[in-house]
């Protein structure tokens, strides 16, 4: 549990982001938190690498409590946790969850610092995140590894020994803090690295060496379509194998982006593997030589756009509506027959096609659309079907 949200195996893998604001501004943290939260983020991490920001934290909080925003903090220590927490009581107890890094906690007191960071944790009930990472890797501990490996009969490959380094650091550090306190269902692992193939074979080995609930995420992720598509695929591979229990997709925006893309992005990977559902799912074809207006494309844009700014009012006033099935098709080819698999759908006409558009409820023909306003039409029919089907969902019983 972190800060009220359940996160493990027996429960739905949850999503989380990370601001990029300054934390010692708690205005703009705050708003961007509250905006990441309405987004869909269960968790946010905010990182507290100094005095102003972690003199912060507690300003972010009570400014989300103000606006009415519930979404737990967690705390992003490195280099300087073990100063700033004890530094800073309410800035600890403010925060649901530390993030520590153990290759980060310093090189000749590591474990007395990171042991300084969990016995606060134990002592606020807070859970920890032991979150390893390639890029800051304990460097002592990579060098005895890679020594034994070199002295060994059969060495490994580098690749190899630096995995079971990230590994033993994980692990290592999860024993230390429990024996500082931390309670074992309170820790929780991660291991990240930049590439797919590596991620995914860190996480394999991971869940086969200990029970502790596993946060995944592919690290430096990149911009645009690479961030998109590598965290897909390597989240994809590792969730369907039922590893990972929350997630991150590590994206970096364009200067002045939009921070809630990170959300959106980990709300489709869950929905696509049908782990969970967030929004109703638009089923549309390509286009091809067959649609050559842009129409199509249009009338696809516009009914996204529309059950997107539905959803706000539609999620409260209709529960279930997030398994709602679209399909907007773009000729007789496909579009009939996947039309007929979602709850509702239409099959524009193609090029050379005569000029209407089947709709389809329920796997049946229920009219065929022409002219100018099949756009319109189409959405009251969607409305209609929206109200008829999930409005009975919250009726209470008559009495
Ligand atoms: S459904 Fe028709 S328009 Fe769409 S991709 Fe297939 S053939 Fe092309």
């Amino acid at each position: 549990m972190v800060g009220g949200v359940p996160v493990g195996s027996l429960h739905p893998v949850v999503v989380q982001s990370m601001t990029n604001t300054d934390t010692a501004d708690p205005a703009s943290t705050a708003a961007q938190v509250a905006s990441l939260a309405e987004a869909g983020s269960q968790l946010v991490r905010i990182t507290v690498n100094n005095e102003a920001a972690a003199a912060a934290v507690p300003e972010i909080a009570a400014r989300l409590a103000d606006m009415g925003v519930v979404v737990p903090l967690i705390g992003d220590f490195h280099y300087n946790g073990h100063l700033l927490l004890p530094a800073f009581p309410e800035m600890a107890r403010a925060l649901a969850k530390y993030r520590i890094n153990p290759g980060n906690v310093g090189s000749k007191r590591r474990d007395e610092n990171f042991s300084t960071i969990a016995r606060i944790a134990a002592n606020n009930a807070k859970p920890v995140r032991i979150g390893v990472n390639w890029g800051s890797l304990d460097q002592d501990l990579l060098t005895q590894m890679m020594d034994a490996n070199s002295r060994s009969e059969h060495p490994k490959e580098a690749r190899d020994v630096y995995m079971e380094a990230m590994l033993e650091s994980a692990l290592r550090s999860a024993a230390l803090a429990e024996e500082c306190g931390v309670p074992h269902d309170a820790v929780i692992i991660s291991a990240k690295v930049s590439g797919v193939p590596d991620l995914v074979e860190v996480y394999r080995r991971l869940s086969t060496r200990c029970d502790f609930p596993l946060h995944l995420g592919l690290t430096e992720a990149g911009m645009g379509s690479k961030g998109i598509v590598s965290s897909a695929a390597a989240l994809a591979i590792l969730l369907s194998e039922g590893i990972g229990d929350t997630i991150r997709v590590s994206l970096t925006p364009k200067p002045n982006g939009d921070r809630t893309e990170e959300v959106q992005i980990a709300q489709q990977i869950l929905q696509s593997l049908e782990l969970r559902r967030f929004n109703p799912q638009v089923t549309a074809c390509p286009g091809c030589g067959r649609t050559t207006s842009t129409f199509f494309q249009h009338m696809a844009e516009d009914i996204q756009a529309y059950l997107t700014d539905q959803m706000p009012v539609w999620r409260e006033k209709y529960p279930g509506v997030v398994d709602l099935k679209v399909a907007v098709m773009g000729c007789i080819v496909n579009g009939p027959g996947e039309s007929k698999h979602a709850n509702i759908g239409i099959s524009l006409p193609g090029t050379a096609e005569d000029p209407k558009a089947p709709v389809y409820v329920d796997g049946k023909l229920l009219l065929t659309l022409k002219g100018e306003g099949i756009v319109p039409e189409f959405l009251q029919i969607l409305e209609e079907y929206v109200e008829r089907t999930y409005s009975s969902v919250s009726e209470p019983a008559p009495a």
